[in-house]
C-alpha cells in the first residue's frame, strides 16, 4: 500500500515519543511498511538499516521466522489471560529458564509490560521489603550519575538526564546520585579501573553516611545507556556489590538495556562475578516483539512478603503482565540463544566491525570510540545544537537509521547482521560525518 499521506496524519494524529513534535514540521517522519532482517522499508521503497536495533530492542531482526512461529502457534492456543488466580506453560517455563540463566539465585519473577515498569516494581518492592522487616525508614534511592532508568515518576526519580527529568522536578521523590565510572569523565592520565573505584568511593561515602534510611542502590551494569553508551571497568560492580552488602542496601542490576547478550556475556553482571538483590529485564527480552518485561529477585526477597497477611504481600500489578504471547516470543529467543550460539558468533562479529570501524574511531572529528559486546559508540566534535537532527537525516540518505544521543552516535545493530551490512555501516556513517 503507498500512502503519501502518511507522514501528515501521524503528525496530526499521532503524537510521537520523546520528540519536540514541532520539529516536523520540517523533518518529515518516515512511514514504513514493512521491516525484515536488519531493513526497515518505507512506503516509498526507500530502505534503512536499523543500525539502533529499534531503540535497543531488535536482537534477531525483523520478521524473524523462529519468533514469528512460536507467537503463531501460541496465537492459536491462548493469546492472554490475567496471571492473578492463572497461570499457564509459556510464563511458568520462561520463569524457570531466566532463573537458570541469571547470575546469583534470583528464583522469583514479577512480570511488567514495559521497562520502566519493570523499574518501578523494583523500587517498591526493596522499598516493600524494608519495610516488611522492621524497617520502613529505609526508603531513600541511590542511583548513578548520568543513570537513566525510565520515564515513570519512580525511574525518573532514580534518573539522572536533564533533559528528561527536570521539567518534572516538582512531582520526583529526592533521590542521590554519586559519582559516575564513565571512563570519559576520567582524570587525565587516569586508568579507566582506578576512575571506576574513585567513583565506588563516593558511593561508600554517601552510604556510610546515610545507609539506615536507603533501601537500594540502582544501576545500568557496563553500560549507561542513554548517558551516551558510557562504559566503565566491571570492577566497579564488585566494588558495588561489597559496599551494599556491607551496608545492608539492596542492589538493583537494571539490565533492561544490557541484558541478553549486548555487552558480550548473556547478561552483564556475569562480566563483574556479582549477583543482583534484584534484577530488571526488558527491551532485548521478546526479541524486540512485544512488550515484556521482568523482575527477579531472591528468596529472602520473596520470603519476606509470604504470609498470612494479605496486606504483606505484594499487591502490584500491570494487567498485561505475563502476556503468554510476549512470554512465547522469549522463549524463542532463549532458544536462539542456546541453539544457534549467538554469544560466540557475535564475539566474530564484534571483532569484525571492531576492525572495518578503525576509519571511524581515528576520524579527525571523532572523541572516545569505544565497544562492549554488541555496542559501538563515539563522540562526534561539535557545537552545532541542531546536530542530532542532521545527522539523523544524512544517516537516512546513507540507508541508515540512526539516532545519537546528543553528540553521541552509537550501533546496536541487530546480532543477524553480516559482514557486508557491517561494512555498509561503517561507509555512511563516515560519509555523514563528512557531511555534518
Ligand atoms: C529503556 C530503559 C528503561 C525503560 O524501559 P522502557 O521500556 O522504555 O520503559 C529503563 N532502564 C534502562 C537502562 C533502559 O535503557
Amino acid at each position: 500500500m503507498t500512502d503519501n499521506a502518511l507522514p501528515e496524519r501521524s503528525r496530526k494524529a499521532v503524537w510521537h515519543p520523546c520528540t519536540q513534535m514541532k520539529q516536523h514540521e520540517t523533518l518529515p517522519l518516515i512511514a514504513l511498511a514493512r521491516a525484515e532482517g536488519v531493513w526497515l522499508y518505507g512506503h516509498d521503497g526507500k530502505r534503512y538499516l536499523d543500525a539502533v536495533g529499534s531503540w535497543w530492542v531488535n536482537l534477531f531482526g525483523h520478521g524473524n521466522s523462529r519468533i514469528n512461529a512460536a507467537i503463531r502457534s501460541q496465537l492459536d492456543t491462548m493469546e492472554h489471560v490475567m496471571l492473578a488466580g492463572f497461570t499457564h506453560e509459556p510464563v511458568v517455563e520462561l520463569s524457570e529458564r531466566l532463573s537458570k540463566l541469571v547470575p546469583g539465585k534470583l528464583g522469583h519473577c514479577f512480570y511488567s509490560s514495559d521497562g520502566a515498569s519493570a523499574v518501578e516494581i523494583a523500587l517498591k518492592m526493596s522499598f516493600h521489603y524494608w519495610r516488611n522487616s522492621g524497617h520502613p525508614e529505609k526508603s531513600v534511592f541511590v542511583s548513578v550519575q548520568n543513570g537513566y532508568h525510565g520515564e515513570t515518576l519512580g525511574a525518573l526519580s532514580v534518573t539522572d538526564v536533564a533533559l528528561f527529568a527536570d521539567a518534572y522536578a516538582p512531582l520526583l521523590r529526592q533521590s542521590a546520585h554519586v559519582s559516575t565510572p564513565d571512563w570519559r569523565y576520567a582524570s587525565e592520565g587516569e586508568f579507566p579501573r582506578d576512575h571506576a573505584l574513585r567513583a565506588a568511593a563516593t558511593l561508600e561515602a554517601y552510604l556510610a553516611e546515610h545507609h539506615a534510611q536507603t533501601a537500594a542502590f540502582i544501576v545500568e551494569p557496563l553500560v549507561q545507556g542513554a548517558a551516551g553508551m558510557g562504559m566503565y571497568h566491571p570492577d566497579y560492580l564488585k566494588r558495588a556489590r561489597e559496599i551494599c552488602d556491607k551496608y545492608q542496601v539492596h542492589l538493583i542490576a537494571d539490565e533492561i538495556a544490557v541484558g541478553f547478550g549486548r555487552t558480550g556475556t548473556l547478561f552483564a553482571c556475569e562480566q563483574a562475578g556479582i549477583a543482583a538483590d534484584i534484577m530488571c529485564l526488558g527491551k532485548g527480552l521478546s526479541g524486540g516483539y512485544l512488550p515484556l518485561s521482568v523482575v527477579m529477585t531472591t528468596e529472602k526477597v520473596y520470603e519476606a512478603f509470604y504470609d498470612d497477611n494479605v496486606a504483606r504481600g505484594f499487591l502490584h500489578s500491570h494487567t498485561h503482565a505475563g502476556n503468554a504471547l510476549a512470554c512465547r516470543a522469549a522463549l524463542a529467543v532463549l532458544d536462539i540463544f542456546e541453539q544457534e550460539h549467538i554469544i560466540d558468533a557475535n564475539r566474530v562479529k564484534a571483532s569484525y566491525l571492531n576492525h572495518a570501524a578503525r576509519p571511524i574511531a581515528s576520524h579527525p572529528k571523532v572523541k572516545n570510540f569505544r565497544n562492549c559486546g554488541m555496542i559501538w559508540a563515539f563522540d562526534v566534535e561539535t557545537s552545532d545544537p541542531a546536530f542530532v537532527g542532521k545527522f539523523s537525516q544524512a544517516a537516512l540518505k546513507q540507508e541508515l537509521s540512526l539516532r545519537p544521543l546528543g553528540n553521541t552516535v552509537y550501533f546496536m545493530p541487530p546480532y543477524i547482521i553480516d559482514q557486508p551490512q557491517m561494512d555498509l555501516l561503517v561507509s555512511g556513517t563516515l560519509r555523514v560525518l563528512e557531511s555534518c
